[in-house]
């Protein structure tokens, strides 16, 4: 049976002498694995299409239980990614948190409309990268069911705090600074306990949660339209939302840690 989807290509390996298979992330089916042979040789039409970060319209085949591609047209390379390499690095993790976010057979129209997007905003550097970072991890927060409830100060509900703020991480929530320090009468309560499963508390301004508050309300076409100008605002940010969805994923991106080398 031929059949085609509009797809984007989160993943690339080499098969067999000449082949590849891609994982691609689509609207309707979630994440698909599919077999284009000859994809390794130049020459093939199937080459264009099997590489990272292509959004194109596949063409397709099912046969012995897998899909085989055949042919398709591309919609969007994303060229643009190979020129700058920490933007590739970025584009890179974004969509290894895609596919960790998204299930086989599973739609996820949002998900894959709120990919490409962000792969459109890292190739025309509509933001700084690491805007257009945290804005893909809370948003992958969100929409994995594990947001923070970062509207109201845990302890004692209050909105607005003169004094900071703390985001406990493994606790989905927040907490003022004025809670934060009586609760510890003073002494300073370790950010991170050893075994990082109780106690991963991060230090966040109002700018930070301000930030945090405007993703998760914002739609798709808003949601990097907030502008932090204070970069130590914007630093609590990074790294809250970082730390944030990597310790509920449970996981290590190798990805991420090539950013990081690559940013430095
Ligand atoms: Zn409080």
């Amino acid at each position: 049976m031929r059949a085609t989807c509009d797809g984007l290509v989160i993943r690339e390996y080499p098969y067999g002498e000449n082949d590849k298979i891609i994982t691609v992330l689509t609207a309707d089916e979630g994440k698909i694995l599919m077999t284009a042979k000859g994809a390794r040789s130049m020459r093939s039409k199937a080459s264009v299409i099997c590489r990272l970060f292509t959004y194109a319209n596949i063409e397709y085949y099912k046969k012995g239980g897998r899909r085989w591609l055949s042919g398709g047209s591309v919609n969007d390379s994303f060229f643009g990614l190979n020129s700058d390499m920490q933007g590739f690095a970025l584009a890179s993790y974004i969509v290894q948190l895609a596919a960790e976010i998204t299930g086989e057979g599973v739609p996820c129209p949002e998900i894959l409309r709120m990919t490409l997007n962000t792969l459109y905003a890292i190739e025309t550097k509509l933001k700084p990268y690491g805007q257009i970072k945290s804005a893909y991890e809370i948003f992958a927060a969100n929409v994995s069911g594990f947001a923070p409830d970062i509207w109201q100060c845990d302890d004692c509900g209050c909105e607005s705090s003169e004094s900071d703020w703390w985001l406990d991480v493994m606790n989905d929530r927040i907490i003022c600074g004025d809670c934060h320090s009586k609760k510890s009468q003073g002494l300073p309560v370790p950010p991170t306990d050893e075994l990082m499963t109780q106690n991963i508390l991060l230090p966040m301004d109002n700018n930070a949660v301000a930030a945090w508050r405007y993703v998760t309300e914002a739609s798709l076409k808003r949601i990097f339209a907030f502008g932090i100008s204070d970069s130590e605002s914007m630093g609590y940010l990074e790294r809250a939302s970082e730390a944030y969805i990597v310790n509920h994923l449970e996981r290590s991106f190798d990805t991420l840690d090539f950013y990081h080398t690559v940013k430095e």
